[in-house]
């Protein structure tokens, strides 16, 4: 068995020296302000999680909870708070839409997760930077830049080719199409030349900037290919089934494939190892390194602005 078993805590650690280091040489640490909302205990094991991740780096962190009827108007005071650099929420707080518009009242200004309209809107249309002058990177949501910096820590990004254009020639399935990973995930991955399938319970779409990259961004398309069709030219697969009873069968994948899980359940059965060049089981650790990226990045760009 040659297969390479990806330990993400390797991934995230050059992004942790170099947060470290930055977060070092500020005089007044950046302040996440997490808030809470709901009685899930995973969110509460998310929460103390990123509190140690926050504290080993430096940064400070706050859990405000509340109750889901206050919770518009206590993000509305942190986002007129200076002294607060960075908020997130846990979701669900009341599910569907109404969760979109809480996302949507975290400023752009202070959306460490990169959720609302104007960062979402920006990542699907390929649009990389907030101003002309290209002084301001978008924030990315956390989870599905995990993936691309795992993507790229395994050598599925190839650094000949141009930057955003890097996975030119790859075809991907990604299994999941959630609003929060799945979908921004496919539109990251075909932004940068991907030929994607996403799958979801209801079926399969296609998305890639066609033959030679012609298309500045993505489009998406739909497709009679089948998952076992997919699987079978796929270089990446990568599962986010929320389910324990969910398994890919490994012989219906390419040899030498890379497979990733970034599910809390095992999408992958042990054998994986012996069809994989590369198997990443889990992506945790680097999705709170990605939030403390965004963190700095808006702290960066408030400095900036009181100058
Ligand atoms: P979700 O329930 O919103 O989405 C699940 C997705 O899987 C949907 O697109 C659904 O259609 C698809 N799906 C379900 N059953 C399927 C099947 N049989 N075949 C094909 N597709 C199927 O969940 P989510 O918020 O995207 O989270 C998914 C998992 O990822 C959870 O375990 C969650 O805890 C984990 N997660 C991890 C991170 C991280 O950084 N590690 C971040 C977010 C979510």
């Amino acid at each position: 068995m040659s297969c390479e078993v990806v330990k993400v805590v390797d991934v995230a650690a050059p992004f942790i020296t170099e947060l470290k280091d930055q977060i070092s040489k500020l005089e007044v640490k950046p302040l996440l302000v997490a808030f809470l909302a709901n009685d899930d205990p995973a969110a509460k094991k998310y929460a103390e999680w990123t509190a140690k991740t926050c504290a080993d780096t430096g940064l400070r962190f706050e859990l405000r909870e509340c109750a889901r009827t206050e919770l518009e108007d206590k993000i509305v005071e942190a986002n007129e708070d200076d002294k607060v650099n960075g908020i997130m929420v846990y979701y669900p707080v009341f599910g569907g839409t109404q969760d979109g518009y809480i996302q949507n009242t975290v400023s752009y200004r202070k959306d460490v997760e990169g959720l609302c309209h104007k960062y979402i809107y920006s990542m699907y249309h390929n649009i990389r930077y907030l101003d002309d002058a290209q002084t301001e990177k978008c924030i990315l949501p956390c989870t599905p830049l995990a993936m691309v910096k795992i993507l790229e820590h395994v050598g599925v990004y190839n650094k000949v080719l141009a930057y955003g254009n890097r996975l030119h020639g790859r075809t991907i399935t990604i299994i999941n199409r959630s609003e929060v990973v799945g979908r921004p995930l496919a539109a990251l991955l075909a932004n940068d030349g991907a030929k994607v399938y996403s799958v979801d319970v209801d079926g399969i779409m296609e998305l890639h900037r066609g033959q030679g990259l012609k298309l500045k961004k993505h489009e998406v398309f739909e497709t009679k290919v089948t998952l076992d069709e997919a699987l079978k030219v796929s270089d990446v697969v990568i599962t986010g089934v929320p389910s324990p009873n969910y398994k890919v069968d490994s012989s219906k994948l390419k040899d030498g494939v890379v497979a990733v899980n970034f599910s809390t359940a095992k999408n992958f059965n042990d054998d994986i190892k012996e069809k994989a060049s590369i198997y990443v089981p889990s992506v945790g650790k680097v999705t709170v390194a990605m939030l403390e990226r965004n963190l700095l990045r808006l702290h960066e760009y408030q400095t900036k602005e009181k100058l």
